[in-house]
């Protein structure tokens, strides 16, 4: 139903029924517009399912259908995959047990004031942030794979899904001139967590007061005041972000143990 009742939420909590939901709509929405994957579209989406196979703190429901998927891409010598393939293993059509993933979206950190605003695009942000924390707290996470040592992997991923099959071509074509600009400055993962926090709050800074801004959720600087005190400072009656402050909020705040189960079922 798209008329749900507005549900309370805690804006200091991540949720992982947005996190399964994006996953749900990028899988079998989003993708779907591709009818087969090839070349670099291929190894986009091999790196995408490498990254939260490995990456993704979720159930392990939807870690085991990930890591199917993934193990099923890596011993595949197609070189064309068929979405449909994609999509019945999604579904588990072959009824493996223990594997699945929603059907269902549902927002809750993600809701917005009317079904056109926030939900997928707000989810994908938190699934990267989520990403990046994962790999700066677990840095052998991604190793024996293509992606191993690269302290760009997860940014460098998110680059190319979003630039390739983000059904917002204008954010894709935006983020990619973001990218250019200074992504391989970035030498650390902790660099990596930041790098994204400063282009997220880039993105918001230039939607403030657009179509875009629920109303509800006006966009912001954030973390704001009430969220991370110690991440504001001012210095000659300018405001300024103390980084160290902010590395270690997001790392909590991004954190398996800030994401809370509630509504998933
Ligand atoms: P979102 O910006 O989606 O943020 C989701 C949540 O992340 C927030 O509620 C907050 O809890 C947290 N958050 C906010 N800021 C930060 C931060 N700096 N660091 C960490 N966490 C944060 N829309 C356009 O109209 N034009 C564009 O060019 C455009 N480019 C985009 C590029 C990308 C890569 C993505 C994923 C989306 C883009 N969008 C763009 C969509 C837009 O950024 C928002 O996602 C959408 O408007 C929904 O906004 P929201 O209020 O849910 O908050």
């Amino acid at each position: 139903s798209t008329s749900e009742l507005y549900r309370d939420f805690d804006k200091s909590k991540v949720y992982m029924v947005d996190l399964e939901s994006g996953l749900h709509y990028l899988l079998r929405v989003e993708l779907a517009t591709h009818k087969t994957l090839e070349g670099v579209e291929l190894k986009t989406f091999k790196d995408f399912v490498t990254v939260v196979a490995k990456l993704f703190p979720g159930r392990q429901s939807v870690v085991k259908l990930l890591e199917t998927l993934l193990e099923w891409l890596v011993s595949l010598p197609l070189e064309k995959i068929p979405y449909e393939a994609i999509l019945d293993l999604a579904n588990n059509k072959m009824r493996i047990s223990g594997l699945h993933l929603t059907e269902r979206v549902q927002w809750l950190g993600c809701q917005g004031s009317s079904v056109a605003l926030r939900g997928y695009p707000c989810s994908l942000w938190t699934l990267f942030h989520v990403l990046t924390v994962q790999a700066a707290s677990r840095p052998d996470a991604l190793a024996n794979t293509a992606l191993e040592d690269d302290p760009l992997a997860v940014l460098q991923t998110m680059r190319q899904y979003i630039g390739m099959f983000f059904g917002c071509r204008e954010c894709g074509k935006h983020f990619e001139e973001m990218a250019q600009e200074s992504m391989s400055q970035v030498k650390s993962l902790d660099e990596a967590v930041l790098w994204l926090w400063r282009k997220h709050n880039q993105v918001n800074a230039r939607l403030a007061g657009s179509m875009s801004e629920d109303p509800m959720f006006p966009k912001t600087q954030w973390p704001t005041p009430d969220l991370c005190p110690t991440c504001h400072e001012e210095q000659d009656g300018l405001h300024v972000w103390n980084e160290d402050m902010v590395l270690a909020f997001l790392k909590k705040h991004y954190s398996a143990a800030n994401i809370s189960p509630k509504y998933t079922s």
